[in-house]
C-alpha cells in the first residue's frame, strides 16, 4: 500500500510514524522545506534553543500524552502563568482575566454593573457581540479588541464570526491559571524539544522523504501525483496536512490565513518574566501579539534570556480565518477530495483551534481507519475539541 503524505510539520510526521507500523506500507512525506517539524522544530539562537512561538504540549486527552512520551522525555509545566499588560491601567493581569483581576482594575465598579447587565443571549453573530454581551464593553475595549484585531488584520471584530477557542466554555474563572487548570502541559527535557521525534522520522528508512518538494500535479483518476515537475508517484492514500484549495488550483479561490513574523531579541539578565510568568500577551495598539521567554520551557542555563516576539503578518499559513466565508469555501475543497484522500492538522482541516495534541489525535484516527479499511470522511476528529 503507497501512502503519500503532504507536509512534514507535526501531524505529517505523527501519521507517518505511526502508519511506518502497518506492514506491507510505504510512506513517502513531500516536504517543502529542507526539514522536518516546521515551527515545532527547534533552532539556537545565541546559544538558546526557540521555536516559532511556544509550542508547548496541552492537552486534555491523556492518550496523545503517553503517545508523545514514548519518544520524549517530558517536563511538566503546569505551573505557567500567562500575563497581560494593559496600558490605560498601567497594569499586568492574569491571561485570560479571572475574578481577582478584574476586582484590581481602576474601573471595577463601572466593569461591575456592566457585568451585572449583561443579556441572556445564546447566538451571536461574532466576536464583538459575543464579548460586549459576556463582560462588558469597557473589558471588552480593554483585553479584547484591540488584540483580536492586530491578531486577525481586521478593523473591526465584527468580521469574526467563527470564533470557536475564545469563550473555551467561559469567560471568567477564578485562580491564577484560569482556563488551564485541567490540562496536562509539558514540554521536552531535551535541549532541541521535540527534535528527536522528528529525527526518528527522517531517519527512518521505512519512510521516504521528499524534501524541496512540492505535488506539481494530481491525476486524481490514475491515483498519481507528480513532484517538482520530475517524479510520479502512485498512492493508494493521500493524507494532506497543508491547506486544500492548491490541490484543486484554486478552483473556489484562495483561504486566508495569518502569519507571523518572529522576531528574537536577547536580554542581558538572566530573567526578563518573573519566576513562572512564560508568555505575556499585549492587548494593546503596539502590532506584537505576544512574547515569549524560552528559558521558562528550556530551563536553558545562561546568563542572558531570550525573547521571542510575535507579529501578525501573511508570512505563512498558520492561522485559518475564523470566518464563516472562509470555512464554507474549506468545505467545498474537501467536498471534492476523493474517498481515498484525507486532510488532518491546522492547516489541512483549516480549524484554527488544532493544536499539537490534536495533530496526534487526528493521526491516530486516520491510522485506526486505514488499518481497518474504513473510510469516515477526509477530514476527522470533529468531536474532540
Ligand atoms: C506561532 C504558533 C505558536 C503555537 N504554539 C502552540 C503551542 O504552544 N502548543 C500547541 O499545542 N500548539 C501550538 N501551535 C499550534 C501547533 O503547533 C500547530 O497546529 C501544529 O504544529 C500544526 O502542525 P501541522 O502539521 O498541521 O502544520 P504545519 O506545522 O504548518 O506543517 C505543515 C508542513 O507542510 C509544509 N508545506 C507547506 N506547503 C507545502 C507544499 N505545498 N508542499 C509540501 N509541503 C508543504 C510546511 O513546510 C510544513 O513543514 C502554535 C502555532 C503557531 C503558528
Amino acid at each position: 500500500m503507497n501512502i503519500i503524505i503532504i507536509g512534514g510539520g507535526f501531524a505529517g510526521c505523527a501519521s507517518a510514524e505511526m502508519l511506518s507500523k502497518l506492514k506491507g506500507v510505504n510512506i513517502s512525506i513531500i516536504e517543502k522545506s529542507n526539514f522536518l517539524g516546521a515551527g515545532v522544530r527547534t533552532f539556537f539562537y545565541g546559544g538558546h534553543p526557540y521555536t516559532y512561538g511556544p509550542r508547548h504540549f496541552l492537552t486534555k486527552n491523556k492518550e496523545t500524552y503517553i503517545y508523545l512520551k514514548k519518544f520524549l522525555k517530558l517536563r511538566n509545566c503546569n505551573y505557567h502563568q500567562f500575563k497581560s499588560y494593559v496600558e490605560e491601567d498601567d497594569q499586568f493581569y492574569n491571561y485570560p482575566l479571572n475574578q481577582s483581576d478584574i476586582m484590581n482594575m481602576p474601573d471595577f465598579k463601572k466593569i461591575k454593573k456592566e457585568l451585572k447587565n449583561k443579556k441572556k443571549i445564546s447566538n451571536f453573530n461574532n466576536l464583538e457581540e459575543f464579548w460586549i454581551n459576556s463582560i462588558g464593553k469597557t473589558l471588552f475595549n480593554k483585553v479584547i479588541d484591540r488584540y483580536n484585531k492586530k491578531m486577525w488584520l481586521v478593523d473591526t471584530c465584527k468580521k469574526i464570526d467563527t470564533f470557536k477557542w475564545s469563550p473555551k466554555g467561559a469567560t471568567i474563572k477564578k485562580g491564577s491559571k484560569a482556563v488551564y487548570d485541567d490540562r496536562i502541559s509539558v514540554y521536552p527535557r531535551n535541549e532541541d524539544g521535540y527534535n528527536y521525534y522528528f529525527d526518528l522520522i527522517d531517519r527512518s528508512k521505512k519512510i521516504k522523504k521528499y524534501y524541496n518538494s512540492t505535488i506539481t500535479e494530481f491525476d486524481f483518476k490514475n491515483k498519481k501525483v507528480r513532484i517538482n515537475n520530475k517524479k510520479t508517484l502512485k498512492y493508494d492514500y493521500v493524507i494532506n496536512t497543508i491547506s486544500p484549495d492548491g490541490m484543486f488550483k484554486k478552483k473556489y479561490g484562495e483561504l486566508g490565513f495569518i502569519g507571523r513574523d518572529l522576531h528574537l531579541i536577547v536580554f542581558p539578565t538572566q530573567n526578563v518574566f518573573p519566576k513562572n510568568v512564560f508568555f505575556l500577551y499585549y492587548p494593546n495598539s503596539e502590532k506584537f501579539t505576544r512574547l515569549v521567554e524560552y528559558k521558562k520551557f528550556t530551563l536553558h542555563k545562561s546568563k542572558t534570556s531570550l525573547i521571542g516576539m510575535e507579529i501578525p503578518s501573511k508570512n505563512g499559513k498558520f492561522y485559518p480565518l475564523p470566518f464563516k466565508s472562509e470555512q464554507k469555501k474549506a468545505k467545498k475543497y474537501f467536498d471534492l477530495m476523493p474517498k481515498n484522500f484525507y486532510s488532518i492538522g491546522r492547516a489541512g482541516t483549516y480549524r484554527y483551534e488544532v493544536d499539537i495534541d490534536d495533530c496526534i489525535l487526528q493521526s491516530m484516527m486516520v491510522f485506526d481507519e486505514i488499518n481497518q479499511g474504513k473510510y469516515s470522511g477526509p477530514v476527522v476528529g470533529d468531536e474532540f475539541k
